[in-house]
């Protein structure tokens, strides 16, 4: 028996839905990118949604949008999925990196505004693990020094900060859809803005820089192909009609663990901030104390049939980035300490109670060896 670490959730709806584009003859620029794309738009309450073949081909693409080029500062978090950083590099910016809070694991507008120099272009702040993150204080801080904010909102589609849905306050922001998230189109992803002139521009971009109403051939500006098929869109819209019933399913399971877990001595589980109304569980992170080998822990666990992964490896300390930029250890400690003594857990919509029992079983007797 294997418990992998995650798994989509696609009904024979979402495949019959994939099988009636095939059988259209359109399977790009056709209807089913403009559904998807208001049916995002609609949910989040944002004024534009432009559908991309990945979550990273939208960071990008708003990132040219924003203007962030050479010489400029993005600050962000070092304590996430490596595409959040990747996306201004593409443009030769520089990370400004702000070590994250213990609990939460996100970045504070606070310590954020202490890092903003002339060069600061823009505030990157990540919704880590699901759990949206205070972007207002973030917007506040932007306006307050002429900023902008763009919200990595790849792993928290459908959460909510005092009410508020991810992606529906930053400048602008952007969901993805890899099989591992929430909801998926195999790849893709989705930027989410009220700015008109933010939205233009990143429909030109993804379309090779051609006028939204312009001659076919005919390219305004540089671009690029990060256009979602109508395959992929086409899942996409067959998805978001389960998303309510997709993150109360997800809900259920962190439930589960949180039961099985809550009063094992060296494991913490998820903590969520008392304002994040609703949570949208990406994965199940837990955290071990200093006496517990996180590596010895992940061996055990593989041997017993349950996958884990560490999550995440800080971005500083990638190889790239400290050859680049000269990180090196001990330069954001917190995030270090996070980095070296968290796994996530097997997590996905349709896993079963037995499974998360079993799960939690084995975490628990391997626990006890150490
Ligand atoms: C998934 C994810 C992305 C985008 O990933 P793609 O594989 O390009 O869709 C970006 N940022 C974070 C934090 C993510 O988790």
């Amino acid at each position: 028996m294997r418990i992998p670490l995650s798994k989509p959730d696609i009904t024979q709806r979402d495949i019959d839905a994939v099988v009636e584009v095939l059988q259209s003859d359109i399977l790009s620029i056709g209807p089913k990118i403009l559904e998807f794309e208001k049916t995002i738009a609609d949910f989040v309450g944002s004024k534009h949604a432009i559908g991309v073949n990945s979550g990273t081909s939208g960071l990008h693409l708003l990132i040219k949008a924003f203007g962030v080029g050479r010489e400029d500062e993005v600050i962000t978090t070092p304590f996430s999925f490596i595409a959040s950083t990747n996306c201004f590099l593409f443009e030769g910016a520089k990370p400004v990196f702000v070590d994250i809070d213990e609990k939460t694991f996100d970045i504070s507008a606070d310590m954020a505004e202490g890092k903003i120099t002339d060069r600061t272009k823009l505030l990157l702040p990540v919704d880590v693990f699901g759990q949206p993150t205070n972007v207002k204080s973030f917007m506040d801080i932007a306006r307050k020094h002429g900023l902008k904010v763009l919200e990595d909102s790849c792993e928290a589609i459908g959460g909510e900060y005092e009410g508020a849905k991810t992606g529906s306050l930053a400048d602008a922001a952007v969901f993805a859809f890899y099989p591992n998230k929430q909801i998926t189109t195999a790849e893709g992803g989705v930027i989410v803005t009220n700015d008109d002139s933010i939205a233009e521009t990143c429909r030109s971009l993804r379309s090779q820089g051609r006028a939204e109403t312009g001659r076919w051939l005919h390219h305004d500006q540089m671009g690029y192909n990060y256009r979602l098929s109508e395959l992929h869109s086409a899942l996409g819209v067959s998805q978001i009609s389960r998303i309510e019933e997709i993150l109360k399913k997800r809900e259920q399971v962190a439930q589960c663990y949180n039961k099985n877990l809550k009063n094992i001595d060296g494991v913490t589980i998820p903590w969520i901030h008392p304002k994040v109304t609703k949570m949208s569980w990406f994965i199940y992170v837990v955290t071990f104390d200093k006496r517990i080998d996180r590596n010895r822990v992940m061996d055990l666990l593989n041997d017993k049939g349950v996958d884990s992964k560490p999550y995440f490896t800080p971005i500083h300390l990638q190889p790239y980035m400290r050859k680049l930029f000269g990180f090196k250890e001990g330069d954001f400690p917190v995030t270090e300490r996070v980095g070296n003594s968290t796994i996530a857990l097997p997590f996905y919509t349709k896993m079963e109670e037995w499974e998360v029992a079993y799960v939690c079983d084995t975490l628990k007797e391997i626990i006890g060896k150490f």
